[in-house]
């Protein structure tokens, strides 16, 4: 089988950002070491937004460096840069740190004309910083429909594979909106206007991020790890999460379908997943993870699991996937 870890590479969303070396260059630098030490192949989600505005900034301009070496770095040694829209950084403003505002969360909420205009920006800014043709397109918080605005700009800049879509998730709750409750049972597929349905002819492939369901029990144990050790399961980035994702006594209380991710405590479920879809024959799996949520046990566990699966499975960029 073939796995992607897929890394949304951005900073917080809340009422902090964190800084740009503890949410980002400083777990990203772990994660390409990991890669190299099994020889295996990362994909990059970038935040672009946080790169148009900050270009726009002179107190960000030393950051933007640094993220530009980075984002070289990796582009050289052959892992994949995707192209990652966050369209609230349109709003954001910076006084001695970015301040948000989430109330133009997604692209749905701007006209047909400011989609247009963001994605066409945000893709020219990312494509300078890196050599490799960007191809794939991840939607922040998930929030991919109506796909009409995003399926014209994706064209129009020649992105044809997607993966925001996680089998059976859904949260309409403000500011998110996306809905993948009815999707196909299958490990991609060919789209053209609706990322939920397969169509043959469509020049747009779905490689949805895997899913499952997560028992109350795990999130018991990791809110008692993260008390008991915070140094092992404390995350490196330095901010706070937007709110809206969910609340703790949900997670406590009942069970939960999320995405298989590199997250922390949740790098323990990729296994699980991995041996299912090998049951089921899928040729693909894809795991979601955030460098800026990456704590000192996540990265170990990341190190030793890439060690075992690396041995039966290949790791490799979302676009080198089985089609
Ligand atoms: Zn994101």
């Amino acid at each position: 089988m073939k796995i992607a870890f897929t890394w949304d590479y951005e900073m917080f969303f809340g009422h902090k950002s964190g800084s740009v070396n503890r949410c980002m260059i400083e777990p990203t630098n772990r994660l390409l070491e990991i890669s190299k030490r099994y020889n295996s192949k990362f994909t990059f989600f970038v935040d672009t937004g946080m790169l148009v505005r900050g270009g726009e900034i002179e107190a960000f301009s030393s950051d933007l460096r640094i993220l530009r070496e980075q984002l070289k770095g990796w582009d050289n040694d052959g892992h994949e840069t995707g192209l990652h829209i966050h369209p609230h950084w349109e709003d954001a403003k910076w006084n001695d740190g970015w301040k948000f505002d989430l109330s133009r969360y997604k692209l749905s909420d701007f006209n047909s004309a400011g989609v247009s205009l963001i994605f066409d920006e945000y893709y020219k800014v990312l494509q300078s910083y890196v050599n490799q043709e960007i191809i794939s397109y991840r939607a922040g918080g998930w929030c991919i429909q109506p796909f009409k605005d995003i399926q014209e700009s994706m064209k129009r800049n020649a992105l044809n594979i997607e993966s925001s879509v996680f089998p059976g998730g859904k949260n309409t709750n403000r500011p998110y909106y996306y809905d993948f409750t009815k999707v196909p049972n299958k490990d991609h597929w060919r789209f053209s206007d609706n990322v939920c349905v397969e169509n043959d002819q469509g020049v747009f492939t779905q490689f949805p991020i895997s899913s499952q369901v997560y028992h109350p029990l795990f999130f018991w144990r990791l809110f008692v790890l993260g008390r008991l050790k915070p140094s092992k399961h404390k995350p490196i980035g330095n901010g706070f999460p937007a709110k809206g994702g969910g609340s703790k006594k949900d997670f406590l209380l009942k069970k939960n379908l999320l995405c298989v991710s590199a997250d922390g405590y949740f790098v323990t479920q990729i296994e699980k997943a991995i041996n299912k879809a090998v049951k089921r024959g899928d040729k693909n799996l894809v795991v979601i993870g955030h460098p800026k949520a990456c704590t000192p046990f996540s990265l170990n566990y990341l190190d030793k699991l890439l060690n075992k699966v690396s041995k039966k499975h290949e790791i490799v960029c979302l676009k080198d996937l089985e089609k």
